[in-house]
């Protein structure tokens, strides 16, 4: 009797620390290896994180793993708030990949572009007047490389792409302050 009463407060105090975790989550749309949901969980704890000062705008994502994604290894749809990477790829690759898609997914729902996008272009060395988006090569968009600047600050590094798109100090100090200190 006593190990009842003892598992129904056991029970209730599950749902209370469950009412007060309702951050935003990631939300895979497949059943996930415990490897991998162990990396996603992981890697995106430590993307909240990263971010306190936009814990307030950050939304709950979802992730999709798929064998084929037609722009490259990976993509977020932003209508759907929908994060696709391609498998297989490595554990580190992967933690890169998905912090990428998350700084999209950050910039879109807390409004990067808008708030320090003209600031982030000029640390970088782009013209005010090149578009976030919409630019030929990967590698020139603004977006792409607010992304990877995101990486280099949630990671402290850059497996990937550092020959491709390099990330100056005043970049990163931009994406700390915004990341940190309330506006
Ligand atoms: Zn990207």
């Amino acid at each position: 009797m006593f190990w009842r009463s003892g598992l129904g407060v056991c029970v209730l105090l599950v749902a209370v620390f469950a009412a007060f975790e309702l951050g935003p989550s990631i939300e895979p749309r497949q059943t996930l290896p415990e490897d991998v949901a162990e990396l996603t969980a992981s890697t995106w704890e430590r993307f909240e994180q990263a971010f306190p000062a936009q814990a307030g705008c950050l939304t709950d994502v979802q992730l999709e793993l798929v064998e084929d994604v037609p722009a490259g290894a990976a993509e977020y749809l932003v209508a759907e708030r929908l994060i696709r990477i391609e498998i297989p790829t490595s554990p580190r690759r992967y933690v890169e990949t998905l912090t990428h898609e998350l700084a999209h997914h950050i910039d879109a729902t807390c409004d990067g572009e808008f708030t320090i996008g003209a600031a982030f272009k000029d640390a970088q060395g782009i013209d005010s007047e090149v578009a976030w988006e919409c630019v030929e090569a990967w590698e020139d968009r603004p977006m792409e490389q607010f992304a990877e600047a995101v990486v280099e600050y949630v990671t402290g590094d850059r497996y990937s792409h550092p020959d491709i798109i390099e990330v100056s100090d005043e970049s990163l100090e931009i994406i700390r302050r915004w990341a940190t200190e309330a506006a």
